[in-house]
């Protein structure tokens, strides 16, 4: 038992007050935006400390951050940690953050107790997980999967920055991305440590939480459209408001997105603009997106099918008509059966434990291209995230570092 590992509260508020000052202070918040400044700052103290527990430390292809420790078996695919310490614009202390100061922490105890794990273990600091300038998110695990493509190293920032020249400038090789990408095979496991970024571990009670999966993500644009008309001479009974028809649409919505499937589903409408959108016009014209999220891809089928069914009703009510248009479309990641039991075995005996769903993308969903992947929640105050409020205890997170440790030692014995 020795071997476990130990709850350091003390050592990971240390670690996660030193990133938290590394930000750009013109902006409000905990702002440390990829290829800035501030972001090469956190990474050369990062690279340092990892050092410093005897990591050897290098930049990928695609400039993602890795330590690097030797096992003992040289044959066997490496095991990997990571997330990522850029943050949104005006966002937390948290978000990605911990999981890579999980990797550090995991590194110093494994150096203290002089362990050295069967595998190779990789700690990732993958870079620009967040929405970046370029319109790309997990920019950097993308790349260490072969998901970065020419088209997306060619698309420029507001100023002109080729993507491809911020990899270099970040210490990457662009012209290398492909040629050196992880395939299937190349990794036995990735496991990542996050905050869960809404309210169910907290209002639950939960230490932890072992994701399930990953939701698949449908967007859609729906258009609305009516005849414009004077707000003042046209009688109610003679109108064809396209707002209105709109909102009957969005509250139905919210309607199919509380019915019961298979699995869980969220819907939401978070975009809607209006045509013309003046005090005294009766709106000629709507659009807005919907998005759908589930584990399950039949859920969202079944949901769509709901939503089409009362278009066609709120069209014929309203005489309107309504046009559809699919935006974009992820498939939900499941994660192996095998491995959550794994998990959930080691985080039972650290803390109390429920199996949830992952609502949001992370650098996990691109790693599952290549690699099983598992990965551990732990609670986010009031469920709050990207913003400065965005908070988890101390203790929190030492607990999830340890669940996270634990479970590297679990998958480091039973994958021989
Ligand atoms: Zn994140």
């Amino acid at each position: 038992m020795e071997k476990y590992f130990y709850l350091n509260d003390q050592g990971i508020k240390k670690d996660i007050e030193t990133l938290s000052k590394m930000i750009d202070e013109k902006v409000d918040g905990y702002t440390r935006r990829p290829f800035t400044k501030w972001y090469e700052q956190s990474r050369k103290w990062l690279a340092n400390e990892m050092e410093k527990c005897g990591l050897e430390v290098q930049i990928d292809a695609s400039s993602n951050l890795i330590g690097k420790i030797e096992g003992k078996n040289k044959d066997l695919p490496p095991l990997m940690i990571g997330s990522h310490t850029d943050t949104v614009a005006g966002g937390g202390r948290f978000d990605g953050i911990i999981g890579v100061l999980a990797g550090l922490e995991i590194a110093r105890q494994l150096k203290e107790k002089n362990i050295i794990l069967n595998h190779t273990l990789l700690i990732v600091d993958f870079t620009a997980e967040e929405p970046s300038e370029f319109g790309i998110s997990t920019l950097g695990s993308r790349g260490m999967v072969d998901n970065l493509p020419v088209e997306m190293l060619k698309r420029k920032d507001p100023n002109g920055l080729e993507l491809y020249d911020a990899i270099i400038g970040a210490g990457g090789r662009p012209e290398e991305i492909s040629e050196t990408a992880l395939r299937n095979g190349d990794i036995s496991l990735y496991l990542e440590l996050h905050i869960e970024q809404g309210p169910v571990l907290e209002q639950t009670s939960n230490d932890l939480g072992i994701v399930t999966g990953i939701v698949g993500i449908q967007r859609y644009r729906i258009e609305v459209k009516g005849q414009p008309n004077h707000a003042g001479t046209t009688p109610m009974n003679m109108r064809f408001d396209a707002l209105t028809a709109a909102s009957e649409l969005i509250l139905a919505i919210e309607k199919i997105a509380n019915l019961s499937y298979e699995e869980q589903v969220v819907g939401t409408v978070g975009r809607l603009f209006n045509e013309p959108n003046g005090s005294n016009v009766i709106p000629g014209k709507v659009i807005f997106d919907v998005e759908l999220r589930s584990l399950s891809i039949n859920a969202m089928k079944k949901m769509f099918g709901l939503i089409m069914e009362k278009t066609r009703v709120v069209e014929n009510d309203r005489r309107v008509s309504f046009s559809i248009d699919k935006l974009s479309h992820s498939e939900p990641i499941l994660i192996e059966k095998e491995i959550i039991k794994g998990i959930e075995g080691v985080c039972n005996k650290v803390g109390k434990t429920i199996r949830l769903p992952s609502g949001a993308g992370h650098d996990a969903n691109q790693i599952a291209r290549i690699a099983p992947i598992g990965m551990i929640f732990i609670p986010s105050k009031d469920g709050k995230s990207h913003c400065p409020e965005e908070w988890s205890e101390y203790n929190q997170v030492a607990i999830g570092v340890v669940a996270l440790g634990n479970a590297l030692l679990y998958f480091d014995e039973k994958f021989l």
